[in-house]
């Protein structure tokens, strides 16, 4: 307990947020806040705060403060580079927003929800669902996940090809500020040009800033129809012109187009119980696509129809060597199983690995997927490096396995970013810098983009109180 905090106040602040709303640091309750789901990142803290509503989140900011407490925001604490974790530090509390769970409302007329910090990803799928519309987010954590961590993360997934990234989605934020108050910018508006657009500010700044509370979401017509296919390819070129045919000759419906190794597939039904390889063959890539209409009406070429057509020019010029279509949910179930499983199959490896999630421009992907092949096995030759993921975005999940990477890691790091810099992408691509990559970001940004990060961190947070220690260093 710090220095002159009397147990009395703590008491106060836990009687301020109702029967459940404090947890001792030190209880096994507070177990699952302090360790993340990868269980790479573990810290202490000096209790957890659990708010239901956003008095309750400026009440825990008022008492940070006048307690002299850093605040760590936490949702479904499934982000993979500590931004939710505290560091191994008594001078925070974390702030959980899960008991902030409500949808406030649904305008189907406007194509807007406003939802809670705490709602789970899932659950706002259902409820825009319930509605007749669409919440395009979607990713392998959307059952645990919360609104207010993708928001923070700028979380991507697997439908960014067509919707964007969670930035994108998000029309008004609800924040409260370091200092208790409280911004109302729940605005639903597709047009508001008044000056500084405040919101960017919060979106993808891993509760750095502020602490969302409620987001004004947009939602789309519901998809009628899809339909899903499995793809052998025989490059990262090829693969890319597979894509190409795809989007012009489905009028670009493609939702979903995520590259995927003969490597993953053996990992994944390996060791992962119950899972079947969808077309045994030795292509060294497959992709999984999707396409979907909103049409509702019978007549017109159905999604099925147009990605057949387009998969069968894409084998005729030699791009895709065979392709499958899914007859039922079932079996588009089993194709995507391979994917959603893949982080789950490789953290069961026994050996040791190291993962990156690095992003290029999409037309860069084959060279540099080359390039980094041959270089990384000059640093660790023994290892195994492959990826993987959002092809259609430019995205990649890279991982290197075997017995030596973790201590190779600072050279695989260096050569990997390195090799990704010069190719004019990013070192990280959804999963934010939080305590994992907070060198990286001050290595690669420009002086000039740094010193604006630290600027904006400055003015809004002057006693950095909000998620000390994390993306940008103040000193
Ligand atoms: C199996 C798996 C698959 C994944 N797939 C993807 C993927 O495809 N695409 C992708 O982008 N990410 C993916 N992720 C990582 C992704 O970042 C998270 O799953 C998700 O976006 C984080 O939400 P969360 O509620 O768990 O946030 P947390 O992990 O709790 O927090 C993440 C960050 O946001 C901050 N934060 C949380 N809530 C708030 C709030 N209300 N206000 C301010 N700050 C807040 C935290 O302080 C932290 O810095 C995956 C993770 C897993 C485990």
């Amino acid at each position: 307990m710090p220095d002159g905090l009397a147990p009395a106040r703590i008491d106060e602040l836990a009687s301020a947020l109702g029967q459940g709303g404090w947890i001792d640091g030190g209880s096994d309750d507070a177990a699952p806040y302090l360790t993340d789901w990868s269980r790479a990142f573990t810290g202490s803290a000096l209790g957890v705060a659990r708010p239901t509503d956003a008095a309750g989140v400026q009440a825990t900011m008022r008492f940070a403060k006048s307690a002299g407490l850093g605040v760590v925001p936490q949702g479904g604490h499934t982000g993979l580079v500590g931004g939710g974790t505290p560091y191994s530090n008594a001078n925070v509390i974390v702030l959980s927003l899960k008991r902030m769970n409500r949808i406030r409302s649904v305008d189907p007329l406007n194509y807007s929800m406003v939802a809670e910090a705490g709602v789970i990803l899932h659950d706002a799928q259902q409820a825009a669902m319930q509605h007749d519309r669409f919440f395009p987010l979607s990713l392998g954590a959307e059952g645990s996940c919360t609104i207010g961590g993708n928001l923070s993360t700028n979380a991507g997934g697997v439908n960014v090809i067509r919707y964007g990234n969670a930035r994108e989605l998000v029309l008004g934020l609800e924040v409260v500020l370091p200092d208790g108050e409280l911004w109302e910018g729940l605005r639903p508006l597709r047009k508001d040009n008044t000056g500084y657009h405040l919101k960017h500010l919060f979106l993808g700044a891993e509760g750095t800033l502020g602490v969302i509370t409620a987001a004004a979401l947009k939602i789309f017509p519901r998809p009628m129809r899809t339909a899903c296919a499995w793809v052998a390819t025989p490059s990262v070129k090829d693969a890319l012109k597979v894509l190409e045919i795809a989007r012009a000759e489905t009028g670009d419906a493609i939702e979903t187009s995520e590259l995927i190794t003969r490597r993953v597939v053996d990992m994944v039904v390996e060791h992962m119980d119950g899972v079947r390889d969808p077309l045994p063959s030795d292509s060294p890539f497959y992709i999984l696509m999707e396409a979907s209409t909103t049409r509702r009406s019978e007549g017109g070429e159905s999604p099925q129809e147009m990605l057949e057509a387009a998969l069968g020019m894409a084998i005729e010029a030699g791009h895709a060597t065979d392709a499958l279509i899914a007859q039922s949910d079932q079996q588009r179930a089993a194709f995507w199983q391979i994917r959603e499983l893949a982080p789950e199959a490789s953290q069961r490896m026994a050996k040791p690995r190291v993962t990156w999630d690095v992003t290029l421009p999409i037309s860069a992907l084959p060279e540099f997927y080359d390039a980094a092949a041959k270089r990384m096995a000059e640093v660790a030759p023994d290892a195994v490096f492959s990826g993987f993921g959002h092809m259609g975005d430019g995205n990649l999940h890279y991982s290197s396995i075997g017995d030596r990477v973790k201590e190779q890691r600072e050279m695989l790091d260096r050569t990997l970013y390195d090799l990704v810099m010069a190719f004019d992408g990013s070192f990280s691509a959804e999963h934010g810098i939080g305590q994992k990559r907070i060198d990286e970001l001050q290595r690669y940004k420009s002086p000039v983009e740094y010193r604006l990060m630290q600027g904006l961190k400055q003015m809004l947070d002057p006693e950095g109180r909000m998620n000390p220690g994390k993306i940008v260093r103040m000193d």
